[in-house]
C-alpha cells in the first residue's frame, strides 16, 4: 500500500508537473498568435424580442492552433488572463471588433447600425487603462460609442468596486454601454447592481436551459426580468436553444436574447453574409 501510495504521489505530481509545462507551453505560443493570424473573432447574432429584428452581435475569440485545432476560449483566455497577455490581447480584439461593427454599418447604410458587444476580463478593467484604449478604438474606426457594448462578469467588479465603478461610470458617461455577463451565477448579483452602474444584465445561460422544466429556474428568471425593469436597466437572455425558451422569455418580457436557436457565432465574412441576404 505504501508503495503504491508513493507511485500515486508520483503520478499525481507527474501529471501537475505536465499541466503546468502545457499551460507554460500555450502561453508562450498564445504570445505571437495574434500576429501569425491564429487568432480571430466570431459573430454571435443579438435579438430584438418585441419584433424579432437583429440588433447587434457578441464577438468571441476564437484560437486556431497551428497543431491543436480550434481551442476553446474558457481554456486561452484563462491563460492570457493570469500570464498578463491579456492586456494587448483585450485591446487588439476591442480595435477589431469596433472596425468589424463600422464594416457593417457601411454594408447597410440605410439600416439602424448594429451593436458590438466585446467581452472585457477583470484584468483589463483592474489595470485603469480600459477609459484610454476605447477612447483610442473609438476614435480611429470612427465607432459612435453607443453602438458599442462591454460585457463584464461580477468576478471583475469584486474587490474594488469604488475602483471598478468609477472607472464604468467614466466609460458610461462617454455613451459606451456596460453589461453585466453571466448575472445570476453569483452569491451577490443583486447588492452589486446597487453599487456598479450598468446598463443591462445578461441572464446566465444556466438558468436559460431549464427554464421550461425547472419552475425555479423560470420563477429566477421572471423576477430577474422584473428587477431590472424595476431598476430601468435591459435584460438579455443567452443560451437559447429552443423555440420554446424564446417564446416565455418573450412572453415574460425579456428585452433581448441570443443562442443557438437564434444563430450560432460566425465568422465575420459570414455574418456580413448574414447582415445582406
Ligand atoms: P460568454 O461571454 O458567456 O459567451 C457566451 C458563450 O456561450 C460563448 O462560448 C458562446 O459560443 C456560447 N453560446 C452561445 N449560444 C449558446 C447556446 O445556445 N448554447 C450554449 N450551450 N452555448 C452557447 P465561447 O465562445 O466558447 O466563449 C466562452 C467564454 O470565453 C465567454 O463566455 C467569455 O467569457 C470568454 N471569451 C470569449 N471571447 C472573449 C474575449 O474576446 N475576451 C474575453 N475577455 N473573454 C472572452
Ligand atoms: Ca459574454
Ligand atoms: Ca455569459
Ligand atoms: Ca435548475
Amino acid at each position: 500500500a505504501k508503495v503504491a501510495g508513493k507511485n500515486c504521489y508520483r503520478f499525481y505530481s507527474r501529471a501537475m508537473d505536465q499541466a503546468v509545462e502545457r499551460r507554460v507551453h500555450l502561453e508562450h505560443e498564445l504570445r505571437g498568435a495574434w500576429d501569425r493570424g491564429e487568432l480571430s473573432l466570431v459573430y454571435q447574432p443579438v435579438y430584438r424580442l418585441a419584433d424579432g429584428a437583429m440588433v447587434g452581435a457578441e464577438a468571441l475569440l476564437r484560437w486556431k492552433h497551428p497543431e491543436q485545432g480550434l481551442i476553446a476560449p474558457s481554456v486561452f483566455i484563462d491563460v492570457a488572463e493570469q500570464s498578463g497577455l491579456i492586456e494587448t490581447l483585450g485591446p487588439q480584439v476591442l480595435r477589431a471588433a469596433c472596425e468589424d461593427a463600422m464594416a457593417w454599418q457601411k454594408a447597410r447604410p440605410d439600416a439602424e447600425p448594429l451593436f458590438v458587444s466585446v467581452n472585457v476580463s477583470p484584468r483589463q478593467l483592474r489595470s485603469g487603462d480600459l477609459p484610454k484604449t476605447v477612447a483610442d478604438c473609438l476614435h480611429d474606426t470612427g465607432l459612435a460609442p453607443h453602438y458599442l457594448h462591454l460585457e463584464l462578469t461580477e468576478t471583475a467588479v469584486i474587490g474594488d468596486e469604488i475602483h471598478a465603478s468609477n472607472l464604468l461610470a467614466r466609460l458610461r458617461a462617454s455613451g459606451v454601454k456596460v453589461w453585466l455577463d453571466d448575472f445570476g451565477t453569483g452569491f451577490s448579483g443583486l447588492s452589486h447592481l446597487r453599487r456598479v452602474p450598468v446598463d443591462g444584465v445578461k441572464i446566465d445561460r444556466s438558468f436559460i436551459a431549464d427554464v421550461l422544466r425547472d419552475p425555479d429556474d423560470l420563477a429566477l428568471t421572471t423576477a430577474i426580468i422584473a428587477m431590472a425593469h424595476s431598476l430601468g436597466i435591459t435584460v438579455v437572455a443567452e443560451g437559447v436553444e429552443k423555440e420554446g425558451q424564446y417564446a416565455v422569455l418573450r412572453e415574460r418580457g425579456c428585452d433581448l436574447a441570443q443562442g443557438y436557436w437564434l444563430g450560432h457565432p460566425v465568422n465575420a465574412q459570414e455574418f456580413r453574409a448574414l447582415l445582406i441576404s
